[in-house]
């Protein structure tokens, strides 16, 4: 089974796990940096290129673009699908210019292969914002844009400036699973990365996901990820441990059948997700805002 949308320049492979990008294969797993830095970002990188990932996520608000840098210098970047976003503070056209600038300097790059909101922030003007993003792909130095943690509302919005968007990162595992959003996305043609997909690690001792993945003979962080696959979005799991890093890598061997979906399923649409407040962001999340709250016209 393929997922794509004839707008849209990426494909999911589900059988062979495999996101196709503009025709390039990348394995659909991607490693997620934080909250590592430092020497720990920079092993935790090399180890997972030595396993053959090769989609990175990674944001400002991480503080270890130096350290990806490092693991990847001697590496073609030709290979690698970057993944970055931007705070929500420094998404006016100049600071995000600015933020762009020092990404690319502190990552060794001259492009980012996808830049992302990294929260929406409905007081700075969603067409700005995206038009200063677009200039910036067609300067060729994003490839892919997004945005992270957005309801339905945000997206209808967004969309309506009639930039491409490309991706969509959200919370997304099998505690919890915002299907309105997953089908709007589909709808539209928008992929979507799932962070957390472990439940921040909670889940690889979910005893239901440990039972279904005993059929197989994998564990229950393993049966999170493929559930994920199945539904054609990118998990993007974090990891340090040389262990996780192969052991999330290594979910291509087994299907999870229709039944285990649905039930995986059932129990993820239940689940709440993470809510940040304004002393974790600075701002509230969005997620309450109605279409109207969202990017208001003025
Ligand atoms: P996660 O669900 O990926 O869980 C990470 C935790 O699980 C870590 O403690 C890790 O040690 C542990 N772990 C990893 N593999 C394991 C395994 N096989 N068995 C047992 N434990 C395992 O949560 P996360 O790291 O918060 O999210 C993943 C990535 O998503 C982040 O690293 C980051 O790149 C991204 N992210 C984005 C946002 C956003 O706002 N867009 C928010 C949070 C995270």
């Amino acid at each position: 089974m393929t997922i794509s949308a004839s707008t849209n320049p990426i494909a999911i492979d589900v059988e062979k796990g495999v996101c196709k990008i503009d025709k390039v294969d990348y394995p659909i797993v991607g490693l997620g940096t934080y909250p590592s830095t430092g020497e720990v970002c920079r092993e935790a990188v090399e180890k997972a290129v030595q396993n053959g990932y090769r989609i990175i996520d990674t944001a400002t608000y991480y503080r270890n673009f130096d350290a990806i840098a490092e693991a990847l210098k001697n590496q073609d970047r030709s290979l690698f699908y970057i993944i970055s976003k931007v705070w929500h503070t420094d998404q006016a056209p100049e600071e995000l210019r600015a933020d762009l600038k020092q990404t690319l300097q502190q990552l060794h790059t001259d492009y980012l292969d996808a830049y992302l909101l990294h929260w929406p922030n409905s007081a700075i003007p969603i067409e700005k914002t995206l038009g200063a993003m677009d200039e910036l792909r067609k300067a060729k130095k994003i490839r892919h844009l997004g945005l992270s943690n957005v309801s339905v509302n945000h997206l209808k919005r967004a969309l309506e400036v009639g930039t491409a968007l490309t991706w969509v990162q959200i919370e997304m595992h099998p505690h919890f699973f915002d299907v309105e959003l997953d089908d709007f996305c589909r709808a539209h043609g928008i992929h979507v990365q799932a962070w957390g997909p472990l439940g921040r690690g909670r889940l690889a001792d979910d005893p239901f996901l440990t039972k279904i993945g005993q059929r197989q003979g994998k564990t229950a962080a393993q049966v999170a990820l493929r559930w994920i696959i199945q539904h054609g979005c990118v998990p993007l799991p974090g990891s340090k441990k040389e262990g996780h890093i192969r052991e999330n890598a290594a979910v291509q061997d087994f299907t999870l059948s229709p039944e285990e979906m649905e039930a995986i399923d059932q129990k993820a649409k239940k689940g709440k997700r993470g809510r940040y407040t304004k002393e974790v962001l600075g701002i509230s999340d969005e997620f309450d805002f109605s279409y109207e709250q969202c990017w208001p016209r003025k």
